[in-house]
């Protein structure tokens, strides 16, 4: 079914080179206008999976203070306890918990209790070392894992944090009112071997109810429990 045969004439031919022309430049524009489509796409996708970055980043801190929060801290417990598994090596677990937090916006205001809470994190973070995991596991509750550190060394970081909130007075820097001595309670464990992470953070909480039973503004570890 050729169009061109022995006997096409001159403006035939030229007709049919002209077809020719004309399919070619609509296949190059079609094919433009694919490329650009496609290259919308793959802006569109880009762009969605920052998005979803960003959300699982979000997802996994508080709001409030900017901290990981208490999933982030249970994924985080977790490849810890792991990693001690396979290497042996010590793990310990500070809970820590303002005192009479509720007091302290009753008698300032939920807002001013929120700026403390935003001290308070990073006071902690500043406290302890760049590997030590800091989160914010509940409203006024915050708990630290540190890698490679016995019960006792725990414990000097934990003794730290308490004086550090006990020794000094907040003052809210928008008008220099003094909000008086707010002080934190810490109980602390040391993960055991293949132990499950339940029984890991039961120890530290139950450590700290020891140290609020005990008057608060103090530091209790496992131990304590035991006597
Ligand atoms: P305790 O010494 O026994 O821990 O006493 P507490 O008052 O600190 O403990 P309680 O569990 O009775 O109350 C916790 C308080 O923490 C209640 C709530 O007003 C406050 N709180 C929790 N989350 C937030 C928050 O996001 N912002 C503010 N401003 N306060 C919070
Ligand atoms: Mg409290
Ligand atoms: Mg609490």
């Amino acid at each position: 079914n050729l169009p061109l045969t022995k006997g096409s004439s001159g403006t035939e031919i030229k007709d049919i080179v002209n077809d020719i022309i004309s399919e070619a430049q609509k296949i190059k524009k079609s094919n433009k206008s694919m490329h650009n489509k496609l290259e919308g796409m793959k802006t569109e996708i880009e762009d969605l999976q920052k998005n979803f970055e960003q959300a699982k980043t979000e997802a996994r801190l508080d709001f409030l203070t900017g901290l990981p929060n208490r999933q982030a801290f249970d994924k985080m417990l977790k490849n810890r306890t792991g990693e001690i598994s396979s290497e042996n090596k010590n793990l310990c677990l500070l809970v820590i918990d303002i005192d009479f937090f509720k007091n302290f916006n009753d008698k300032y205001g939920h807002l001013t209790g929120d700026q403390v809470l935003k001290f308070v994190a990073n006071r902690i973070k500043y406290l302890v070392k760049g590997k030590d995991f800091v989160a914010r596991c509940g409203g006024e509750e915050f708990s630290v894992l540190l890698p490679k550190a016995p019960l006792s060394g725990a414990k000097t970081v934990a003794e730290n944090i308490r004086a550090s909130f006990a020794n000094s007075k907040l003052k809210d820097t928008s008008n220099s009112k003094d909000l008086g001595i707010l002080t934190v309670s810490i109980g602390i464990s040391s993960y055991k071997n293949n132990e499950s992470l339940i029984s890991f953070c039961d120890r530290a909480d139950k450590a700290l109810y020891f140290a609020k039973n005990t008057g608060r503004n103090r530091v209790a570890t496992e131990d304590d429990l035991a006597m």
